[in-house]
């Protein structure tokens, strides 16, 4: 059985106890691994060789440039690891093994990179003042940022956490899921072989209540909590982080709208839903999971859509081939299900295509009719379920679009120019995609509204959170 440790100080560590748990491969359904089981103890360790690092080592008095020099080495050997690092994520929560490969592992380096250069290239502001003072800002690292992360994207999500902390000159202990332990280890070992500092970056293994999770969030030597996950869990975490009044940033559950028009072009309306949804068999916060379409093309936009769905390979994760892996975990399996046992039971529309499959499978399933406040339209399913709803006018669209406490993002499809800026402005949402899905610029502000998150990162988003931004004023 693989051991997977801890990485505290630079070194792998199991638990003071010996504790473990074990890290199942959802599709074999067989344990691979022993996890080192972190409380208390070994977050207490973490955090003081993070405090240590900040306050005695070189970590956070390197210049940007030679501080980037090593996160770009760190890219470098995330790179010449591709396949380890790839398959770690697969074998953890059974994400197709080309999608890890194209686009996981890449984007994490690519992580790395921008915010490099982005910290290099920053510009501070300086601001004559009338008076005759001159007022100007400095952006100083915050100290021990606590990085906590979820299952569906393990190793990308994570850098996208712990590249700004890093670039910013902190020091980082990273809580990965329970369910996808193994590339966070990887990671920071990669990050020692590139020469970060030892405590620079940790990685603590555990649970959430009661175990490693709990423990960092509610630790007074953290300066700075970066989480991603349910918005239930982000409330647990709002109340630990309010008793040492430490600064959060939560990037949430969501329950992303999809609306397409009549004058959109359908081919890639169609190409760009299917990937909205099916993509990481729906385990995406991004997922656009609520779909609207105009009435004018509804029956053709629903039969090529289904269609499409139905032609997507699902099988073993591992096989180059698939597109479509099992869910996580049997739990989150069971927690999809039963949204389709509930749509089959009557009253909760019907299930065109689709429904749960052998094994911890879900097939891609679309269903229409559903009372827009049935559980399945209005909660986050996590899986690869879209409900696709008919809509008569623009303002309609809209108004049911926004109808969620969610707002992460959406999609507009529309080939007419002042709609598609119209309804941008119009929606209730972090992100707006107009005419595709996904596409990122790592400078502009990611985030979500309502029960979708607490601030924005990104570029100098990013920035701002993870430092602490100074004014200094002179009088000259
Ligand atoms: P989760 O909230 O169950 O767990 C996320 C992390 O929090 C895990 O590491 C877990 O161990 C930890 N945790 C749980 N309880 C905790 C506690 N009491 N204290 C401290 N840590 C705790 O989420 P998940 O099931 O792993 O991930 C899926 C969720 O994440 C979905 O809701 C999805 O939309 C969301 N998500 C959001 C984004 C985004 O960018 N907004 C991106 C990916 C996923």
């Amino acid at each position: 059985m693989e051991q997977i440790t801890h990485v505290i100080d630079g070194e792998d560590v199991a638990s003071e106890s010996g504790a473990t748990f074990a890290s199942v491969d959802p599709f074999t359904q067989q344990a691979y691994a022993d996890v080192a089981l972190g409380g208390r103890v070994e977050v207490d360790r973490a955090v003081a060789a993070a405090r240590r690092a900040f306050d005695e080592g070189p970590w956070p008095r390197m210049g940007y440039a030679e501080r980037g020099a090593l996160l770009h080495r760190l890219a470098d050997l995330v790179l010449e690891h591709s396949d380890e690092l790839a398959m770690a994520d697969t074998v953890d929560m059974g994400k197709p093994i080309t999608d890890a490969r194209t686009k996981d592992v890449p984007r994490t380096a690519q992580n790395f990179r921008f915010f490099a250069d982005h910290a290099r290239l920053s510009a501070g502001e300086a601001l004559p003042m009338d008076s005759g003072h001159h007022a100007y800002s400095l952006f100083q690292p915050a100290g021990v940022v606590a990085a906590i992360s979820p299952w569906n994207f393990p190793l990308m999500l994570e850098s996208w956490k712990v590249a700004p902390a890093l670039v910013w000159g902190n020091t980082v202990v990273l809580k990965p899921a329970e369910d996808t332990p193994r590339s966070a280890t990887l990671l920071a070992r990669l990050a020692v072989e590139a020469g970060l500092p030892s405590g620079v970056l940790n990685v603590v293994h555990g649970f959430g209540p009661d175990s490693a999770g709990a423990a960092l969030t509610e630790h007074r030597g953290v300066d700075r909590i970066t989480f991603t996950g349910e918005s239930g869990t982000g409330r647990v975490i709002g109340r630990a982080a309010a008793a040492h009044l430490t600064p959060v940033s939560f990037e949430l559950g969501g329950k992303g709208a999809n609306l397409v028009f009549d004058d959109a072009d359908l081919d890639n309306a169609v190409s760009w839903s299917i990937k909205a949804i099916f993509t990481n068999a729906g385990q995406v916060c991004l997922a656009g999971s609520r779909l609207f379409v105009q009435r004018g093309v509804y029956d053709e936009f629903l039969a090529r859509f289904v269609a499409a769905a139905e032609a997507l390979r699902m099988g073993d994760p591992k096989d180059p081939a698939t597109e479509l892996g099992p869910l996580a975990s049997e739990e989150h399996w069971k927690k999809v299900s039963g949204y389709l046992d509930e749509v089959a039971a009557g009253g909760s529309g019907r299930m065109v295509t689709g429904g749960p499959a052998d094994g911890w499978f879900v097939r891609p399933t679309v269903v229409v009719d559903a009372p827009l406040d049935a559980r399945v339209v209005c909660e986050e399913v996590f899986g690869p379920v879209v409900t696709i709803h008919p809509f008569d006018t623009e303002e309609e669209g809209v108004r049911t679009a926004n109808d969620s406490p969610y707002g992460l993002n959406a999609m507009v499809f529309t080939e007419n120019l002042s709609r598609a800026h119209r309804v941008s402005a119009a929606l209730r949402a972090g992100t707006v995609w107009v005419n595709c899905f996904f596409i990122r610029d790592l400078r502009a502000p990611f985030g979500g509204v309502g029960d979708s998150g607490v601030g924005r990162e990104g570029g100098s988003f990013s920035r701002e959170f993870f430092t602490e931004p100074k004014a200094v004023v002179m009088q000259v």
